[in-house]
């Protein structure tokens, strides 16, 4: 039996694949995040916020949605050149 170098993930998880120097792909995964800028990320946030924003002092809503757990780097086919998987949704309630 095969285990990750780091976590000492077993490879009999289902779907757990290791990289050549024997880490599994969560783990590699778990390394990329803390090298995200994370103030950077936070401003492409406002900024995309600020394109639908309400002005008139009513709330705005956002859902954030998650496209499922992502086990490889860049498995994702909906990850844009940030890396991030899932979406984000913006609404603003129809006044009745
Ligand atoms: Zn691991």
């Amino acid at each position: 039996m095969n285990r990750c170098k780091n976590c000492v993930m077993p490879d009999t998880r289902p779907g757990i694949q290791f990289n050549e120097e024997g880490i599994c792909y969560p783990c590699l995964n778990a390394e990329k995040k803390r090298n995200i800028n994370w103030k950077t990320r936070q401003d492409v946030l406002r900024n995309l916020c600020d394109r639908y924003r309400r002005n008139d002092g009513r709330y705005d809503c956002i859902i954030p949605m998650s496209g499922g757990k992502v086990a490889r780097p860049g498995a994702s086919g909906a990850s844009g050149a940030s890396g991030a998987s899932g979406a984000l949704g913006a609404c603003s309630a129809a006044s009745g």
